[in-house]
């Protein structure tokens, strides 16, 4: 019993201990870490839970969200954090020996009126990358399809993807090497939407972070005639919308999902973790840091004043979120199962 207590303190006070390789080992910033190994690690059954039978699920009224992992990365905490000095940064999140920190690459499988919707596709295979880019960014075995084909959907069976911007770690997974040499379409069937902003942006590499709009992960799409443009809001499906959150990039969407007298909104990397929810808290590969910063207010004013929660797709702990309060009055991100 008094063990028991024990590691339920212990688990409380320390949310990042890994229960498998010991006490003091906090797993998550290990890059190397096995995925298999990333339930028990993170003590989150939201993000980073590798390729699972039985992926976290979300229903609204008669719509269901699975929350898949796309696979996971590290970026530099000093380019995640902005103007944000290190010392208050890292006390959220602890940086490896490269100053990197471990993101999600959270992907949403939503079906919703007979239709397949995915949203976002992650980083995509790792054949897309060259040795320099694997030692730097660190990416998963596994992608995407890896975690569909564990729930046992084919990527033929998907009827829309939405993807909120074309950098590498949201729009890699869109499109896969065709075995010739060239890519092609993961998703052949599907219509990927984009906000036109966005796209014309991407093929003008009109970015702070040279080399995120890759080629393969755009001309296969124009070439396969798979683009749906979109321009300002828009309803992609029944109770599944679009709408523009510029800051990140000029155009980035946010994605709404309603039903059942509940929404949900993922404003991508907006606020890509739950360590960026303090308005300064913002990305150094932001085009527009001030517009991020405002638009990030509304939304949280609108979070509040509509009850609506938050899926943060980076976050490498948890993905659904609700504003609360934390003890001494101020604005906190509670976790929802
Ligand atoms: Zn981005």
């Amino acid at each position: 019993m008094a063990r028991i207590l024990a590691m339920s303190w212990a688990m409380r006070r320390f949310p990042n201990l890994c229960m498998r390789k010991g006490w003091g080992t906090r797993c998550w910033r290990d890059f190397r870490c096995r995925p298999d190994w990333y339930t028990k690690c993170v003590m989150s059954n939201q993000a980073r839970q590798g390729s699972v039978k039985d992926p976290p699920m979300i229903q609204l009224g008669d719509m269901t969200i699975r929350m898949l992992d796309g696979g996971h990365l590290s970026l530099d905490g000093g380019a995640m954090f902005g103007i944000i000095p290190k010392p208050l940064w890292s006390r959220q999140v602890e940086p490896d020996a490269s100053n990197r920190i471990a993101l999600a690459m959270t992907c949403f499988l939503v079906e919703s009126a007979g239709q397949r919707i995915l949203v976002e596709t992650g980083g995509g295979p790792r054949g897309k990358y060259d040795e320099k880019e694997h030692g730097f960014f660190q990416f998963a075995d596994h992608w995407i399809v890896d975690s569909l084909t564990a729930i046992g959907v084919e990527p033929e069976s998907i009827d829309i993807v939405i993807l909120t911007h074309m950098h590498f770690d949201h729009a890699g997974g869109g499109t896969r090497p065709d075995g010739k040499g060239g890519f092609v379409p993961t998703f052949p069937r599907a219509q990927y939407v984009v906000q036109w902003g966005e796209w014309d942006d991407a093929l003008h590499n009109h970015v702070v972070m040279t080399g995120t709009y890759r080629k393969e992960n755009l001309a296969p799409l124009e070439n396969a005639d798979v683009l749906s443009l979109v321009t300002g809001e828009a309803e992609i499906a029944p109770g599944v919308s679009v709408r523009l959150m510029p800051g990140h990039t000029r155009f980035q969407q946010g994605v709404v999902f309603s039903g059942g007298n509940e929404s949900l909104i993922l404003p991508a990397d907006l606020m890509p973790t739950s360590a960026h929810l303090g308005l300064r808290y913002t990305m150094a590969y932001h085009l527009l840091p001030f517009a991020n910063m405002e638009n990030k207010k509304r939304l949280l004013h609108e979070c509040e004043d509509r009850g609506m929660g938050l899926l943060l797709g980076q976050d490498p702990q948890h993905v659904r979120f609700r504003l609360g309060n934390d003890e001494r009055g101020r604005v906190a991100l509670e976790r929802v199962d």
